[in-house]
């Protein structure tokens, strides 16, 4: 007897159902609904620095918050296109991950020889993070409650169980959650944080306005060019001269032509629904406030707001022909309807909940699903992006081995293989579109077949090449 996987492409709950759920949801990032702070200056005429930053998420606020930490002299300036956070950094599920590869298998697969120094700096990353919330006052909900994996699928609970992993079923899973389609759970306690993520980066900004970053909105680079000894920093309303530039600008079309394929622009959706009852969450055997995810390819997120409501996005991962960035793709009705189809069907007892905002935003998929950093110009620019969709903790290391590479020391973390290796490239259109459907139909095919992959996935691995979120 085949069984039918508990996700699909095919609705399973009525769709009128599904649109009315949706209805009225608004279209601004929970996390960006409630308060927008006064704009920035933008540069205004030429200027100088010794080190730009260009890009105002997470990655770009680390790096100027630290450069400044290092050097209090140093004159540090933070440039962003629009506005701080706008992006992925205020769009994402708020999920602080310890991993920098994107999961001990794929760190396995990339770099076994390096896991044990990675896991370290990993570790300490995490806790530098934390301890910079706390030393600095930063408020950004962080908290520290746990990840439970669940299994939908029965290859997936023989996957945990041949993983070692400490297997929640029966009734001890009732006690951690109460869905018709999780069949097992594994609750780990290390290396997960939720936060409120622009809690998260406009405290960054704080902090780094209070030591002495001029940061700003509004200021679109247009390029970057060599001039001598240090590097023009080209904006519509002005040159900042400056004797070194970090590149935190993600997915987005990279300054540098080495770079340009190097990662694809994947878009990835979420749903809030409205704030929801104890006797709701009890319904559904959430009680405490860990972040769950999937162990489908194709997985789930999701996790409580601080005023109880559920976030719940992931599986699909859509790709624009040419590369394309567009503010229209931050709404995709027919993602949406899934997304509540897959939360319906997980929590039925939940039927007739109303979502009230619903978004998308772009992740930088590398084909390695790391991060990757790297010099270029002789040295005086440095770069990291490629963190696909697990960057709310990696950006922090992204930005530490790009003020190390700056700096010209050999590091822990410039030794190993993020700065020195780069993953494959995807190749620009025509190909690109169509090898990135058939890849996503491979993903799909394996979850839809017991977990099995097929000769496509298998053969792409050997390369280091794969498809995810
Ligand atoms: C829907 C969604 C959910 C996610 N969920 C999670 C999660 O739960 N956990 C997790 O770890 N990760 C998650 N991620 C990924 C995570 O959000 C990102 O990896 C991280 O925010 C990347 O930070 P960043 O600073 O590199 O990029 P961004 O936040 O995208 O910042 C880059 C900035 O650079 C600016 N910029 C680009 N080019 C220029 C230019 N030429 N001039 C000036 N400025 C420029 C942009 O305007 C932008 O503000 C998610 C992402 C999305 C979209």
């Amino acid at each position: 007897m085949t069984i039918e996987p508990a996700y699909g492409h095919t609705l399973r709950h009525p769709r009128a159902e599904l649109v009315a759920s949706l209805a009225g949801a608004s279209t601004v990032p929970f996390w960006l609904d409630r308060t927008s702070p006064d704009v920035l200056p933008r540069l205004a005429g030429d200027t100088r620095a010794d080190l730009v930053v260009v890009g105002g998420g997470f990655c770009g606020l680390w790096t100027a918050l630290m450069a400044k930490e290092r050097d209090p002299n140093r004159d540090v300036v933070l440039v962003e296109g629009k506005r701080i956070a706008w992006a992925a950094s205020g769009r994402n599920g708020g999920f602080v991950e310890a991993s920098l590869t994107h999961g001990e298998d794929n760190g396995q697969r990339h770099f076994a020889d390096e896991l044990e120094a990675i896991e370290a700096l990993a570790a300490d990353n995490f806790a530098a993070l934390r301890e910079t919330l706390i030393r600095y006052g930063i408020d950004a909900e962080w908290e520290e409650q746990g990840a439970l994996t669940v299994a939908t699928e029965p290859h997936q609970v023989e996957d945990l169980r041949a993983a070692g992993e400490n297997l929640l079923e029966g009734e001890s899973l009732r006690t951690v959650t109460k869905s018709p389609v999780v069949r097992a759970a594994v609750l780990h306690h290390d290396g997960m944080a939720l936060v409120h993520p622009v809690k998260l980066a406009r405290g960054l900004l704080e902090v780094c306005v209070r030591l002495g970053v001029r940061v700003l909105e509004k200021t679109p680079v247009s390029r970057i060019s060599d001039n001598g000894d240090g590097v023009s920093v080209v904006t519509r309303d002005g040159v900042i001269r400056s004797r070194q530039v970090a590149l935190a600008t993600n997915g987005f079309p990279s300054m540098l032509k080495r770079n340009a394929l190097r990662t694809v622009p994947i878009y990835d959706y979420v749903l809030v629904t409205e704030p929801l009852s104890a006797a709701q969450l009890d319904d559904i055997g959430w009680v405490d406030r860990y972040g769950i995810s999937d162990s489908s390819r194709q997985f789930h997120y999701y996790r409580k707001t601080a005023d109880d409501r559920i976030l719940w996005g992931g599986y699909d991962a859509v790709y624009h022909r040419g590369r394309k960035i567009l503010p229209e793709y931050d709404q995709r009705p027919e993602t949406f309807e899934r997304l509540a189809d897959h939360f319906f069907t997980t929590y039925p007892t939940l039927r007739g909940t109303k979502f009230s905002h619903a978004w998308g935003g772009m992740i930088d998929m590398s084909t390695k699903f790391v991060s990757f950093q790297g010099l270029a110009r002789g040295g005086k620019v440095a770069y990291s992006a490629g963190y696909t969709g697990l960057g709310v903790g990696a950006t922090r290391f992204g930005a530490a081995v790009m003020l190390d590479l700056l700096s010209g020391e050999s590091t822990p973390r410039t030794r190993l293989r993020f700065p020195t290796t780069k993953p494959f490239p995807v190749p620009p259109e025509p190909v690109a579109f169509p090898a990135i459907q058939t890849m996503r139909a491979a993903v799909a095919r394996s979850d839809a077949n017991g977990g099995k992959d097929g000769p496509l996935i298998r053969g792409m691995e050997l390369f280091g090449i794969g498809f995810d979120s």
